[in-house]
């Protein structure tokens, strides 16, 4: 644990056990070291089947991997079902990030984090995925609050990891553990349209695995 200053956070109903959805190690670094440094009793679940491709989604788990263990946090990882994934993402392919493409790949991450959830006694969910500036938090938490909702004496704990000073710190703990730094958000559409934009800036396409967080670099996705 290092000596950052962070609020004291109470999960719902004052529970203790959490299982927390993350989607990569950079979103979901400053989301464990606030827990742990609350106290909290939470285990990871890495449900992540949008991530593009699989080499891809093998450096983002892998790096979250490393974190989890060196905290000593237990890590779920989940199904890699990306086949469903495009099955139910058909006919989204051209939508803008941050509209129904986004809200369905929430949905069913979160699905399946609640299903876990309430399989395995865990009285409260929660995400990673709304501390990046880049997503948008209601959506977010609209996806969340839905997939809990069907199971009794399951929560979303829709807390804004941003504030209190969660957002600087998600780019220092990324810097200091040196964590692999994506360019784009995780799907083979959001990889599409984020070397789109970069032809337009006469910058180079997206190269998987060249960089990682040091000193001198900010966060570009999460
Ligand atoms: S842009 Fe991101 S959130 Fe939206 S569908 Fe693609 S991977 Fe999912």
């Amino acid at each position: 644990m290092n000596d950052l200053v962070r609020p004291v956070l109470t999960p719902p109903d004052g529970q203790r056990k959490v299982l927390l959805h993350s989607c990569c190690a950079p979103c979901s670094g400053e989301v464990m070291e606030a827990m742990l440094a609350s106290g909290i009793d939470y285990t990871i679940f890495f449900y992540n089947p949008n991530i593009h491709p699989e080499r891809e989604y093998l450096l983002r788990k892998d790096e979250n991997i490393r974190f989890a263990d060196k905290h000593g946090v237990p890590f779920v990882d989940a199904d890699y079902d990306k086949d469903n994934w495009f099955a139910r993402a058909k006919g989204m392919e051209w939508e803008p990030e941050r509209g129904i493409r986004c809200t369905m790949c929430f949905d069913m991450r979160f699905e399946r984090t609640a299903l876990y959830a309430h399989e395995h006694g865990f009285p409260v969910m929660t995400s990673s995925l709304g501390i990046s500036r880049w997503k948008n938090m209601a959506q977010i938490n609209d996806c969340g609050k839905r997939a809990a909702a069907p199971y009794d004496g399951l929560s979303y704990w829709e807390y804004n990891w941003r504030k209190g000073g969660g957002a600087a710190r998600m780019i220092e703990i990324s810097k200091r553990e040196e964590f692999y730094q994506q360019e784009y958000c995780g799907c083979v559409y959001s990889l599409r349209d984020t070397n789109i934009h970069r032809r337009n800036q006469g910058r180079s396409p997206v190269v998987l695995g060249e960089n990682y967080y040091r000193e001198a670099s900010e966060n570009k996705d999460g």
